[in-house]
């Protein structure tokens, strides 16, 4: 999907309030990378496009040194979140043990999404940046932790194919030496179900992952760029344990959350490997 999007630059003046209320948090602390060439706050984890949709009253775009998301306060969830994954992302912190945090980063009266949300509802806290994907400071595993990067998610789907797809994505990021460029999230029914304080559950999750080589960035892609696409059911029954069952074309995903993805690559190259679904392997 190619189409101009008059409420960009609403969500690029809003993500500037909402990042000088970073500025006041610990794990927010660290200046977010310009870009001098646009002259505007241009994060890493953003190369490859701001996902925008048709309605951006519930898009808070949050701009972190490790992720960048977009909040949705209707859905106590991310509408997706967004990384960049490389092997520097890998170190030796062991994994955050306590609860998931409230993400205080938040505009004022956005209600927080707690750890106690969650509990006793049948639902995993569903990571979309995993835990082990930022390893290299303290700092970068516990920003995982914020409930703003976590979805309810079945035991099944997460621990399953889901896992899975994290695994093969970790995999060319640490050990083949590629740039990867994420991004993931729910895809929601008209009515979904609730758990916590208003925390609803997606029916589905997406994700994708373009895989460039270290150093790469969008202009880079052409249309033989490695694209990983996937669809899950978020279901409490069994499901395949191999992601490959799940994929899908970037074009069906777009059609499905309504969000324009990999926006900032060239419009043709963005055409062809959207409507691509990987084969083989
Ligand atoms: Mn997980
Ligand atoms: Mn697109």
């Amino acid at each position: 999907m190619a189409r101009i999007r008059p409420q960009k630059r609403w969500l690029l003046a809003l993500s500037w309030g909402v990042c000088w209320a970073c500025g006041n948090s610990k794990i927010d602390g660290r200046p977010h990378h310009v870009d001098p060439g646009s002259g505007r706050a241009k994060s890493v984890h953003l190369a490859l496009g701001i996902p925008t949709d048709r309605d951006s009253s519930d898009d808070l775009l949050l701009v972190k040194t490790q992720y960048a998301l977009s909040y949705n306060p209707r859905r106590g969830g991310p509408n997706w979140v967004s990384w960049n994954l490389n092997a520097s992302h890998f170190g030796p912190v062991k994994r955050y043990r306590g609860k998931f945090l409230p993400d205080e980063s938040l505009p004022a009266g956005v209600y927080r999404v707690r750890h106690e949300d969650y509990l006793g509802s049948g639902y995993d806290r569903g990571h979309m940046v995993q835990s082990e994907e930022r390893t290299a400071t303290p700092e970068d595993n516990i920003a995982t932790f914020l409930l703003t990067n976590i979805l309810p998610q079945t035991h099944e789907l997460n621990a399953g194919p889901w896992l899975a797809l994290e695994e093969e994505c970790n995999s060319l990021a640490r050990s083949q030496g590629k740039e990867l460029f994420v991004i993931a999230g729910g895809i929601y029914s008209e009515a979904p179900a609730v758990i916590g304080q208003g925390v609803a559950v997606p029916d589905a999750y997406f994700k994708v992952a373009v895989v460039l080589e270290r150093g790469q960035g969008p202009a880079d892609v052409t249309t033989s760029t490695r694209v990983l696409a996937a669809q899950f059911p978020n279901v409490h029954q069994e499901v395949a344990k191999s992601w490959v069952a799940y994929r899908v074309s970037v074009d069906a995903i777009e059609q499905a959350i309504g969000y324009d993805l990999l926006s900032d690559i060239d419009s043709a190259v963005q055409q062809s490997i959207e409507a691509t679904v990987e084969r083989g392997r």
